[in-house]
């Protein structure tokens, strides 16, 4: 029954269309999704990104960018794309004569960001980066730079901003249903072994830069409002295994109006807590940075349920729609390079023993 009403309201549409003097103008446009490739798949390429692409309404996946070619079966049998959508490292620029794909992911170590993202820029395709944006603001720069000459797109990975209970604390910044905010305490860290390239400095390792990006990311969007000065310093408990990069950094930043927030990051123990302490009363998330289940309460007794939607797959949606409506996206560029300009403030600090530095 529905469907014979769909058939003739359908019908009836098409039939008031053609006789309009613009035929097709009240018909629905095609739904366009967005081609998405994945560069580098590691660990969040393969669990995490590529399952969630399978459950995204605005873009999927139809292409990889990989230098094992051992993988490239599997994707394929798993994924279902076709054989010239794949490319490796050295061929990825010529994806620009390449109509299947719109966005390009950069999911590598974190020194490999700029130049893959610039190579995507580049050909022509939205740029997605992962987080921490790059080692360097100087090169979080030149990734704005090639997006903006390319007038492309350009998102960072930061999935928190794309997440409802995170959305609402974000908003109780500017509503601030209990006062001014005064002291935000944010920790995030993992106890980890296996840790690969992110004990290795040339490659972007360190706790500050995998895990203690969520911490600052949260104390900015926490507050809404941007430091103006920071301490740090870091610590170990495995000197042997950390000698090139920080396992525990411990860092401080002043807000204006007197606001504090107390930040720790790790890849010695397991942290995952952001609090926020105002004037009549406050609030927590715990978990706020995990792949699932990010809750929390308010002193008044509100209860931050979990969202229950698959992270990744709200965030590229998100990213998605921004690209198809030509709208600002919810984590620019800008976003990335603000928090590396802090994180470069953060090491020149701990190197001089936790010396205050302005912002
Ligand atoms: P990973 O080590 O599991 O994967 C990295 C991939 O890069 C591998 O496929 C590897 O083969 C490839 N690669 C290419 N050249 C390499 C080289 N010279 N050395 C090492 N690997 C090389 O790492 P991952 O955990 O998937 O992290 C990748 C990126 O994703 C990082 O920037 C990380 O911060 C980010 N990440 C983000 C989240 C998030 O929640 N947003 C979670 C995990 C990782």
């Amino acid at each position: 029954m529905d469907n014979r009403r769909n058939f003739i309201k359908k019908s009836g549409l098409m039939l008031t269309a053609l006789s309009l003097p613009f035929p097709g103008i009240l018909l629905p446009k095609p739904k366009k999704k967005l081609g998405v490739a994945l560069v580098g798949l590691g660990y969040y390429s393969t669990n995490l990104l590529a399952p969630a692409l399978q459950q995204t309404e605005h873009c999927e996946l139809r292409g990889i960018v990989t230098g094992s070619p051992e993988k490239i079966p599997q994707w394929q049998k798993k994924y279902g794309f076709k054989d010239s959508n794949v490319y490796n490292y050295e061929n990825m620029n010529q994806v620009a004569n390449n109509d299947d794909i719109d966005v390009i992911y950069i999911v590598l170590p974190n020194s490999m960001h700029p130049k893959y993202a610039i190579i995507a820029a580049n050909a022509g395709k939205h740029v997605w980066c992962e987080k921490p944006m790059a080692p360097t603001a100087d090169e979080c720069r030149k990734i704005i730079a090639a997006c903006e000459k390319n007038r492309v797109k350009l998102s960072i990975g930061y999935r928190m901003q794309h997440e409802k209970n995170t959305q609402t604390i974000m908003k109780w910044a500017k509503t601030k249903p209990f006062g001014n905010i005064q002291k935000v305490d944010s920790a995030a860290g993992f106890y980890g072994n296996d840790l690969g390239w992110r004990l290795e400095k040339e490659m972007g390792g360190g706790a500050m830069y995998d895990m203690g990006v969520y911490c600052l990311n949260a104390a900015r969007y926490s507050t809404g409002l941007e430091p103006v000065s920071v301490s740090a310093t870091h610590t170990t408990n495995r000197p042997q295994l950390f000698d090139e990069v920080d396992e525990t950094t411990i860092f401080t930043l002043q807000f204006p109006n007197g606001i504090t927030a107390n930040c720790r990051t790790s890849f010695g123990e397991n942290l995952n807590n952001l609090e926020i302490n105002c004037e009549k009363g406050g609030y927590y998330l715990q978990p706020f940075q995990a792949y699932s289940g990010v809750k929390g309460k308010a002193s008044d007794g509100t209860v931050l349920e979990p969202f229950g939607k698959n992270q990744q797959a709200v965030q590229m949606d998100d990213d998605a729609l921004a690209i198809l409506q030509d709208k600002p996206v919810l984590v620019p560029g800008k976003e990335g390079l603000r928090d590396i300009e802090i994180v470069e403030k953060i090491y020149e600090s701990a190197a001089q023993n936790g010396k205050i530095l302005s912002l």
